[in-house]
């Protein structure tokens, strides 16, 4: 073990007769203090902040850091947070400001973890409007802690430029900087002379053009923490240092669930209802104690180097020239460069006893970095280093932090997982986490960081984890292209149909671990391959690169290179007819004593309708925020097969987006725990495969392989039963199949669902495989075919911050009764709503993804959150919320304006349609095909349209 000591340059810091040296045998202590004095180091030479950071230095130096209590530990909390890094100081922060009574434990000193070594930096932008959000909160909160706390909390900021080498860069970019104006964060667009001016050392001629952010900066993680804890101990936190959390205990309640009861420290029990896990990359050891097999996060070594001073740097703002996967991060005349390497170095294990450590650097894989420096600003080839600082940090599987309640034990939250962003995200995130302890759920729309987005099948293979968080590493910096498919920690779980499908030309996409049909290359047959880590470390390259070939088709921001084959698919759907393999979706039943009470608190919608029917509905949290829309089938107990199971009273038959699916199962656990219901929810997704037949000549097909009526008499919208399949029309052995039918649709028009028990899917899927004008098509033709419907996909268009009245969702909640979030709804309905959902089409044959500027009268009022292409209308279409500066929306404001969508820096004229423009009056969905359900003319709709929905993914 070495400590960082023995790589810092004495002779500098006592040139400029800061400190005195640190002597060999230093103890942590000294250490610890001596490393603060090296980070000071970095900032101290700026006058304005030397002083401030002198008092704090003084303290240190005296070990009178007033926020550590050492003494005997209390007995009991209502919440106990293990780990005082960076997440543990924000996350005991805001609890404690909101009046919590939180208890911090740390095994070593504060900041001992990763924290202690971070380079700090802070941006502003990134592409998603969460993370845009949570980066802005925590730059407030940063900037704020001076004035809170009465120290200097070390938040200098100095601006950050993002630089750019190529074309689909600098589109990535001009993304970025067009939902910054859409979400009030400035950037400024330089060519590469105005940026040289900011930044003298550039060499303009290796770039094409950079992006100004000019409330980036950094954050020095020991005075940070220092200002958090002090503010938190003034509103009664505790901390212990030196107080290892040995063990989490939990009980199982009498509904057999996981509750945690307290914790374990060598100095004693504390009682606590509620742990949060902030132990970094340790966290995976404290959800072990906690009862919890596996925390998907894989520590890496993670470095930067400290520069010799160049004068010139002073007060130039921070780099990323993500091409080249390299940061710098300026203080005074000092220059850390880092970066993120294809070969980075995965840890197998970090040991309890590593605090205050850090590795040798690797200087083999670490000199990529040191070159691209050179070739951005050639001075730096000459200029040498000072110090290292390698580290262990957290990646996880898809790059985002975990963060939320376990699903599997009540009480335990995780905040750790940060991605080597954890300085500019914990302080945000640390508001969204108290806000979830305290009040149960989060005020933004957290999905994308919540712990339940994994599924068991994820969570089961240790390899899914390591190779993803390696692809996490080193994908860091890629272009983020929004129809990108992982390479690693592919095939986790599929459904019975996978080869089949695979063998007729499908190309898989992953989602929640599940390999689903993207899109079908007829003739091909594309297997995603094994995770080859890119070649790197001996592994061999895999020969069979085809799979990768495709994905490069969309790597554009213009039309994927599959635009006209998707297009095709969905054409087939809305001309003829086309199946869709929706097995990837979740399947749940809800069945028990207590199943129609859980149903009627649950759901929003009346489920009191014929046991025949299928209901569209949704699932809110307390705030009215929708957690879920789903479909559900009411059922009366059947004959015991796995679509028509035995159970007493009335069942519900869920199916809820696949992504989903884990997390409306544990918000359904919930609602059954907080309740004290007699009600099971069982997961029955592998189970049965689903595969929808859709378009308008969808009955006259399938009509020939059942005997079971499909009129609009026999099979209304909106209704199930159980069906027999035949093995062909007319087989001679008249083999049959059965499963449960849903008449709904996803994609607007006539369908069936057919749910089949995976045993005989395959047959099923032969058998209508042969029909003619029935072809196969993907989940790109399908999502494209629902935003033309204008039916909503959750945790995009509909979310946890939107109220259903917002969404023009008001109609699956029922007036009458209670359900959880009816407040809200009431309130809503009554007082009007400051965000309202619209669809807008441009005329201009522009890519829409989402994430877009929407402008309104030449002023932003929103961005797109889901984009794509309408076939049928052959428009793209743009699905958002338009505010009005804190105001409520009406129907005037929405209407009497002139809008434009605003795409890379470029403003296209769009039509708003306050409802679907697509078959208004869902005609498709009924089989009137008659005058194709469109109004010609205006392509507006007619009242009701939303009423006959009834979709969901
Ligand atoms: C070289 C490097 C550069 C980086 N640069 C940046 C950057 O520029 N910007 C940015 O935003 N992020 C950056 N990061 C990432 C950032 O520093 C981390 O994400 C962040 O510090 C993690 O904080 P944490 O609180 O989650 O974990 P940690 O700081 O590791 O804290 C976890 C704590 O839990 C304690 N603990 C563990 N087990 C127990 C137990 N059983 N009982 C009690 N306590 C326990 C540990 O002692 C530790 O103190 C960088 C990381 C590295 C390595």
């Amino acid at each position: 073990m070495r400590y960082c000591y023995h790589y810092i340059c004495h002779d500098l810091l006592q040139s400029k007769q800061l400190i005195d040296p640190l002597p060999r045998e230093a103890t942590h202590l000294q250490l610890y203090s001596f490393i603060q004095y090296l980070n000071m180091f970095k900032v101290i030479r700026d006058k304005c902040i030397r002083n401030k950071a002198v008092k704090y230095l003084d303290s240190l130096r005296n070990g009178s850091r007033s926020y550590a209590t050492n003494n005997e530990i209390v007995t009991s909390a209502d919440i106990v947070i293990i780990g005082g890094g960076i997440a543990g100081c924000n996350t005991l922060y805001q609890l404690s400001k909101r009046g919590a009574n939180a208890v911090l434990l740390e095994a070593n000193r504060l900041t001992s973890g990763t924290t202690w070594h971070t380079a700090g930096l802070v941006w502003s932008l990134r592409p998603s409007d969460l993370e845009v959000r949570l980066l802005e909160d925590s730059r407030k909160v940063y900037s704020g802690l001076e004035e809170e706390s009465g120290d200097y909390a070390g938040w200098i900021n100095n601006g950050g430029m993002f630089i750019s080498r190529s074309k689909v860069r600098t589109e990535e970019y001009m993304r970025l900087h067009t939902l910054g104006k859409a979400m009030g964060v400035p950037s400024e667009v330089l060519d590469p002379t105005e940026a040289q001016k900011l930044f003298p050392l550039l060499d303009p001629s290796v770039f094409k053009m950079a992006l100004y952010s000019p409330t980036d900066g950094t954050i020095d993680p020991a005075m940070a923490c220092n200002a958090l804890v002090k503010v938190a101990t003034k509103n009664g936190g505790k901390i212990y240092e030196d107080c290892p959390v040995i063990d989490v205990h939990y009980a199982h309640n009498i509904f057999g669930n996981k509750e945690v009861t307290g914790v374990h420290t060598d100095k004693g029990f504390i009682r606590t209802k509620c742990v949060v896990n902030c132990g970094g990359v340790w966290g995976p050891r404290i959800a072990r104690y906690a009862g919890v097999p596996s925390l998907p996060i894989i520590p890496f070594k993670h470095a930067y180097v400290v520069a010799d001073a160049i004068p010139e740097i002073r007060g130039c703002p921070n780099i990323r020239d993500h091409d080249v996967n390299l940061y710098f991060k300026i203080q005074g005349e000092s220059c850390n460069i880092g970066g993120y390497e294809h070969n980075p170095i995965m840890l197998d294990q970090v040991s309890d006893s590593q605090h205050f450590h850090l590795y040798d650097l690797d200087w083999d894989v670490f000199s990529v970095h040191m070159n691209s420096a050179a070739s951005l600003c050639p001075k730096l080839a000459n200029v040498g280093v000072k110090s290292t600082v390698c580290g262990p940090e957290s990646f996880t599987p898809d790059h985002k932090p975990i963060l939320g309640e376990d699903p599997n034990v009540f009480g335990l939250y995780h905040n750790c997982g940060y991605n080597s962003a954890g300085m500019m995200f914990s302080a945000g995130c640390g508001i969204q986490m108290a806000e979830w302890i305290i009040t149960g759920r989060p005020h933004y729309n957290m999905f994308t960081f919540d712990v339940s987005r994994f599924t068991p099948g994820q969570l089961s293979r240790p390899h899914w984890a390591r190779e993803s968080s390696h692809e996490a590493y080193v994908k860091n910096y890629s272009v983020v292209f929004p129809n990108d498919e992982p390479l690693a920690g592919r095939d986790a779980s599929h459904d019975a149909l996978h080869q089949e499908l695979i063998d007729d030309g499908a190309v898989m996409q992953a989602r929640a671990g599940w390999e689903r049909p993207g899109f079908y290359l007829l003739g091909e047959k594309i297997r995603v391959q094994q995770y080859d880590w890119g070649g790197v470390n001996d592994y061999p390259r895999n020969l069979d690169l085809r799979y990768e070939e495709v994905l490069k088709g969309d790597y554009t921001f213009g039309f994927s290179k599959h635009h006209d084959l998707i297009g095709a698919e969905a054409l087939a759907c809305r001309n003829a007819a086309a199946m869709f393999n929706m097995s990837y979706y979740g399947k749940l039943y809800l069945t028990g004593p207590d199943a129609q009470r859980t149903a009627e608190l649950a759901f929003t919608a009346d489920l009191s309708k014929g046991k025949d029917r299928v209901v569209y509905t949704l699932l809110l949290n307390d705030k009215g925020g929708v957690e879920a829309d789903l479909t559900v089938s009411i059922l009366d107990g059947g004959q015991g097969s796995l679509h028509e199971p035995i159970f007493k009273g009335r069942g519900y038959y869920l199916v809820t987006p696949g992504f989903s699916a884990n997390h409306t199962a544990s918000i359904l656990k919930r609602v059954i725990h907080k309740y004290k219901l007699r009600a099971n929810v069982t997961d029955v997704t592998k189970q049965l495969c689903i595969l929808a037949i859709q378009g308008p000549d969808s009955q006259r097909i399938l009509q020939r392989y059942t005997d079971a009526g499909l009129s609009n008499d026999a099979f209304p919208l909106h209704t199930h039963r159980s069906i027999s399949v035949t093995k062909a029309p007319n087989a001679p052995d008249n083999k049959s199949y059965t499963c449960r039918a849903l008449r709904v649709s996803w994609a607007g028009e006539l369908g069936w669902e057919l749910h089949i028990p995976s045993s005989h899917a395959i047959q099923v899927y032969k058998a209508l495989r042969q029909a003619k004008g029935l072809r196969n098509a993907g989940w790109r033709a399908l999502t494209s075919l629902s935003a033309e419907k204008g039916f909503h996909l959750w945790n995009a268009d509909l979310r946890t911050d939107d109220n259903p009245v917002e969404s023009n969702l008001g109609f699956a909640c029922r007036k009458g009764g209670q359900y959880i979030g009816n407040e809200a709804v009431t309130k809503a309905r009554k007082n009007g709503v400051n965000k309202k959902y619209a669809y807008f089409t441009i005329d201009d044959k522009i890519p829409l993804f989402g994430q877009e500027a929407i402008f309104r009268n030449g002023m932003p009022v929103g961005y797109i959150r889901r984009g794509d292409y309408a076939f049928f209308l052959d428009k793209p279409i743009g699905i958002g919320y338009i505010t009005n500066d804190g105001s409520v929306v009406t129907n005037d404001f929405l209407q009497n304006a002139e809008y434009e969508i605003e795409v890379m820096g470029k403003r296209y004229k769009a039509n708003l349609h306050l409802r679907s423009p697509f078959d208004p009056t869902g005609q498709r969905m009924l089989g009137n095909y008659g005058a194709l359900g469109m109004d010609e003319n205006t392509h507006e709709p007619h009242a009701g349209q939303n009423e006959r929905a009834g979709g969901s993914e």
